[in-house]
């Protein structure tokens, strides 16, 4: 390397970012990671729950070391109205095959561990400097302007997470549109230990993650989450975008209604609300997938639009963790071809196509349009909980179950039920 040259500039110490800067600098990579946050994690958010495999295969074991919360046991799907909720509860033990299991996090303790993975691999990171250019030399990334500098590379990463601004500078990602982007609002909300095991029925370091479809989102796309972490509870509310001008309410409005549900007040009386964040996700799928290899740039994670609601939960930071390997592993390819244009980084696309990245991202291309049908957050959630309570309330004379059954389906109608029985089917 010459003396003001890196091998690699990564922009956001994200899990993609610090992912790629770990595998860079393990290979002797002279790897600079610049992050605007004032440490890695500061300016992160997610639900809360990391599926371990990608970075199983990275780090094995990692959760022995690694600042996760709890392992998830436990897992509930509740629709609820305004008043009732019916949920669906499973249970688990933890599976004896660490790839196969999940994990609360709070990204600032998460993404400061991985960060320090990286640097203990030789990987700099600079943190509280924000990117605010590239600078391209007959169409190729040699490096970045930030603080006021210029820092050359052969090659720069983007894992700036969604609304790549730098990205959208080079005409490779689109300006992200409210069809293609939920925004997420999110208390972590203190309790202690014994609240948390007691109310979620968790012994320790056992978790849960609890999903709820319909009132959280005002009957629109979206739902409400919990995530049970050590000594606190990650609650939120994700709300499609495009949605925002007919709902009639903020989401955090949507959020503190959620908080004060007949069902989830108690999972939160006496807590005390100790961060409170807000964020987009990138929630298009495939649809939003941009350029992601260049001459002297790869786009890795949230910036790519790597991130899929399947309905009963969100993925970003598996996917996140993948590309960021992929990209590593392009970039150190590249480094041996000695060719680090477009074509030289091209085996990033193949290495993701390859991957439960695009093959995820395929699978559930449908999805995000199925999804967005009113009666999925809205009559749906009415008509399970309408159900329930017919089916549990005994008031004089009993009459046959369709007879309480049948009303509830009605409302929806039948062909409704058939149409999006079958789009459903075709979308998973
Ligand atoms: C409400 C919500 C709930 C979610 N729930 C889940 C979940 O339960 N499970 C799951 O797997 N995923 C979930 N996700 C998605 C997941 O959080 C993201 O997919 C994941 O964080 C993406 O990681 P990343 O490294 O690509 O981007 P990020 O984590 O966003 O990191 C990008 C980094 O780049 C930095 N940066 C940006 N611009 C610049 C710049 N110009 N200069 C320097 N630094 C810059 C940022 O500060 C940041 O640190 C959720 C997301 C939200 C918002």
């Amino acid at each position: 390397m010459s003396e003001d040259k890196f091998d690699v500039i990564i922009v956001g110490a994200g899990l993609a970012g610090c992912t790629s800067a770990c595998l860079l600098a393990q290979a002797g990579l002279e790897t600079l990671v610049i992050e605007r946050g004032n440490f890695p994690g500061a300016k992160n958010m997610t639900g809360g729950r990391l599926y371990a495999h990608s970075i199983e295969r990275i780090f094995p074991n990692f959760a022995e070391e690694a600042p996760v919360e709890r392992c998830i046991v436990h897992e509930k799907i509740s629709f609820i109205d305004d008043t009732k909720s019916a949920t669906l509860d499973f249970a688990s033990p933890e599976s004896d095959d660490p790839a196969n299991r999940s994990y609360s996090v709070l990204r600032s303790r998460f993404d400061q561990w991985l960060a320090g993975k990286a640097e203990e691999a030789g990987a700099s990171i600079v943190p509280g400097i924000r990117v605010d250019d590239l600078i391209v030399r007959d169409g190729k990334v040699c490096g970045v302007v930030a603080g006021g500098e210029e820092m050359e590379a052969d090659v720069v990463i983007l894992a700036d997470g969604v609304n790549s601004i730098l990205g959208e500078k080079l005409g490779m990602v689109s300006k992200v549109t409210p069809h293609h982007c939920a925004v997420g609002v999110k208390e972590v909300i203190q309790l202690s230990k014994q609240q948390i095991n007691d109310r979620f029925g968790c012994s320790d370091k056992e978790g849960a993650a609890w999903l709820f479809a319909g009132m959280p989102s005002a009957g629109y796309m979206g739902g409400g989450f919990i995530y049970t972490n050590e000594d606190s509870i990650s609650l939120g509310v994700v709300f499609g975008l495009h949605n925002m001008a007919e709902v009639g309410k903020t989401v955090p409005q949507m959020l503190e209604d959620f908080k004060n549900h007949p069902t989830v007040k108690p999972l939160v009386e006496g807590g005390k609300t100790v961060e409170y964040s807000g964020h987009v996700v990138p929630e298009g799928g495939l649809s939003m997938l941009p350029k992601l290899v260049g001459d002297g740039v790869l786009i890795a994670g949230d910036a790519a639009g790597l991130c899929l609601n399947v309905g009963y939960t969100v993925r970003g930071m598996d996917l996140a963790i993948a590309s960021g390997e992929a990209a590593a592993k392009a970039v150190i390819a590249a480094k041996e071809a000695g060719d680090y244009s477009e074509k030289g980084l091209a085996s990033y696309k193949a290495e993701l196509d390859n991957s439960f990245v695009m093959k995820d991202l395929n699978l559930y291309k449908n999805l995000p349009g199925f999804l967005d049908n009113p009666r999925m957050f809205n009559d749906y959630p009415e008509m399970v909980t309408g159900i329930m309570s017919d089916l549990f309330t005994i008031n004089g004379p009993s009459v046959p179950l369709r007879k309480k059954v049948m009303p509830h389906l009605k409302k929806v109608g039948f062909l409704n039920l058939i149409k999006d029985g079958l789009k459903g089917a075709k979308a998973i």
